[in-house]
């Protein structure tokens, strides 16, 4: 007797014993071979695959090093994103949190700023309803 793991067609796993390959093939051929989940009879071998495989797709994802592309090419399109908030608002540097506070109350004229909040300042601000958003900066180096 040799046991084979099946897969059906739904991709349910089990075992099932057959006295040889031959013996497999037919039942299968005749549908005898049905999942026990589901009652399908579209079973073929499932590919077991051995865990060496798994480290090995790692090794060849670092030797694409495909996860520092991916980061060289999210920071360089930050970079951009940032170069054009600079372009296009005032640094107010600390300050964030009080412009931003008077500007949404009207207290200050309405200008676009940019700068650092606290995380004490920013659950303030959210509280208040004051807009902003937050993006990443990459430091150039
Ligand atoms: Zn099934």
């Amino acid at each position: 007797m040799i046991k084979y793991d099946l897969k059906c067609d739904l991709s349910h796993t089990f075992e099932g014993w057959f006295s040889n390959s031959n013996d497999y093939e037919n039942q299968v051929f005749n549908g005898l071979v049905t999942c026990p989940i589901c009652g399908n009879d579209k079973v073929e071998r499932a590919i077991v695959a051995p865990s060496i495989k798994k480290s090995s797709l790692k090794i060849s994802l670092n030797k694409n090093n495909t996860p520092n592309f991916i980061e060289s090419e999210l920071k360089t399109k930050l970079r951009t994103l940032n170069k054009e908030i600079e372009k296009q608002t005032t640094d107010v540097g600390e300050h964030f949190a009080d412009e931003a506070r008077m500007i949404y109350k009207g207290e200050k004229k309405g200008k676009a700023i940019r700068g650092t909040a606290t995380k004490k300042e920013e659950k303030k601000l959210k509280e208040e309803g004051v807009p902003y958003i937050k993006v990443p900066w990459i430091k150039d180096n």
